[in-house]
């Protein structure tokens, strides 16, 4: 009879695995962020990207600059200091805090991803996004569950 050779793999690996929440169906207490890998792995410049979600006044100033020295951002509330490009942090300091920034008429999945960029990207599940955005919960669910994914809106894989 053959024996069979069972090579049993490490408990602890080097090798990075997708975390098993990662195939849990989210719900709405599920946390979603931007998935900058994503970006990086679409090949896709998240900068020029960014470029768009400016104000008018700071498009013009940004127009010509490649902007992605990364600087200090300060959490006014928790005073957490987070490292992001020149270009977000004029989006979180100043076009952000315009009165249109994000309007009814801004599309679910722009109106989101203009949320993580002005907050640095921390982590909001579909309850917090749909209470910010006066939306519907579920269907900010439904949206970033599908398999397609929009402007790198995933499930975080951190806690
Ligand atoms: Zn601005």
């Amino acid at each position: 009879m053959e024996v069979r050779r069972v090579i049993l793999e490490p408990v602890v690996s080097s090798v990075q695995t997708p975390p098993a929440k990662f195939l849990v169906r989210p719900t709405l207490d599920t946390k979603f962020q931007i998935d900058y890998d994503w970006w990086e792995r679409a090949n896709r410049d998240l900068e020029v990207y960014m470029h768009s979600h400016l104000c008018p006044e700071h498009k013009e100033a940004f127009a010509d600059v490649r902007a992605d020295a990364l600087v200090d951002n300060v959490d006014p509330k928790t005073a957490e200091v987070t490292k992001v490009p020149g270009i977000q942090n004029v989006l979180i300091t100043h076009c952000a805090q315009q009165p249109d920034y994000i309007t009814r008429q801004t599309s679910l999945v722009n109106a989101v991803f203009r949320i993580f960029l002005a907050n640095g990207n921390t982590p909001l599940t579909a309850r917090d996004l749909g209470e910010r955005l006066g939306r519907e919960p579920k269907k900010i669910l439904r949206t970033f569950s599908s398999p397609r994914v929009y402007k790198g809106i995933r499930p975080c894989t951190e806690d």
